[in-house]
């Protein structure tokens, strides 16, 4: 059964899917189609009910739609969730039926991975539909983007310091990394190795133990990751932390991280970081990398071109962060400018 939602978003195109056999309740929430076919994960999350999914994949396809947009690539916007705890209720009858209900929007909509969903569940949704982006390589694709994620939330760090304090080295440096995941503990691994001291946290303590195993991370529960007294804030597990009540609390003058829609409320928490004098990296823009690896199938995949143009993630966001300080407004108003303006100017020819 699929069935049209009616937003007043300004989306394209919001669909419910559902399919009693297998158990899958999913939305696919397409922003923009202007640049191009709308490319985002697909989130598999146990959301407390219909509503609280159908927000979330409605901003996340938005922030979609920008994140290719300042990143100068030729897609659109989507994203698909799943209403499901991904460690009870994955099946390959539910990721098959998921692969139809994506064949169904024919070809608007690429899926690939996000939170909850991994590589191997895309070769079975690949089994119903061929709009599927970052594939194993075994299968051709460019395989998990988290990497190239973390990669590039890396070289937007080495920005963002550079821009703050002018150093050049992330040595001695201090982050309280929020969320031990594919992003949060392959970016922790980057920083280890320049020499940084981590401080990390997880609801699922096997994986904060895994940084504390091998990287010598010190583990705190996540109600104390804000208390940490530290120089980045670095936040990668799911979005919408941030927000008055937390920015009163943090220590760190720098937030920089991987997770999507960080800002609970973007313009007005973004403005409130702007004038505490805390330096904010639009999420959209640091944590492209995963999907400029995905976008680079299209003419053949090379890792090494992947990761030339994730590094000039650093680029965009010191063109960010300099126009922040000149216009002095925040960070997230200086980057939906960015991103709207390229929409609106392709809009137009
Ligand atoms: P993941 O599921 O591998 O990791 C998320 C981690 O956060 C998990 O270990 C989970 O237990 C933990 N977590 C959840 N809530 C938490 C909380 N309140 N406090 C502490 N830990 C918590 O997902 P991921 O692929 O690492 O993605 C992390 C974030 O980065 C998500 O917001 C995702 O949308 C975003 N992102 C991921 C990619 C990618 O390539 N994977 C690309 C862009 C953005």
């Amino acid at each position: 059964m699929i069935q049209k939602i009616e937003t007043e978003t300004g989306h394209e195109e919001v669909v419910y899917g559902e399919d009693p056999a297998s158990g899958l309740k999913s939305i696919i929430a397409i922003h923009s189609t202007v640049l191009g076919p709308a490319l985002g994960g697909v989130r598999m999350w146990p959301y407390a009910s219909k509503e609280e999914a159908l927000r979330d994949v409605l901003r996340l396809s938005r922030a979609m739609s920008y994140k290719a947009s300042v990143s100068g690539l030729d897609l659109g916007g989507g994203k698909a969730v799943i209403i499901g705890d991904p460690r009870s209720e994955k099946s390959p009858g539910l990721l098959k039926a998921f692969g139809r209900f994506v064949a169904s929007r024919e070809g608007r909509y690429i899926t690939a991975k996000d939170v909850g969903t991994t590589t191997d569940d895309l070769e079975i949704i690949a089994q119903e539909t061929k709009f599927v982006g970052g594939r194993s390589y075994a299968s051709g694709g460019s395989d998990d983007p988290s990497p190239m994620t973390a990669y590039g939330i890396y070289e937007g760090i080495k920005a963002t310091v550079r821009f703050k304090w002018q150093k050049e080295s992330l040595k001695g440096l201090t982050f309280a990394i929020q969320g031990m995941g594919h992003v949060g503990y392959g970016l922790a691994k980057h920083l280890h190795q320049e020499g940084a001291g981590l401080v990390v946290c997880d609801i699922h303590p096997e994986n904060a133990k895994r940084a504390e195993t091998t990287l010598g991370a010190t583990v705190v529960s996540p109600e104390k990751i804000l208390d940490v007294e530290a120089d980045v804030f670095s936040p990668c597990a799911l979005g919408g932390g941030i927000h008055a009540g937390m920015i009163e609390r943090l220590k760190a003058p720098v937030i920089a991280g991987g997770a999507n829609n960080q800002l609970l409320d973007e313009m007005r928490d973004g403005d409130l970081l702007h004038d505490k004098n805390i330096l904010y990296a639009p999420d959209y823009v640091i944590n492209a990398g995963g999907i400029i690896n995905i976008f680079a199938e299209l003419d053949g995949y090379q890792e090494e071109k992947a990761r030339r143009k994730t590094a000039k993630i650093a680029e965009t966001l010191t063109k960010i962060f300099e126009e922040s300080r000149r216009e002095n407004r925040s960070t997230p108003r200086i980057a939906l400018k960015i991103a709207e303006d390229r929409i609106n100017n392709t809009k137009k020819n």
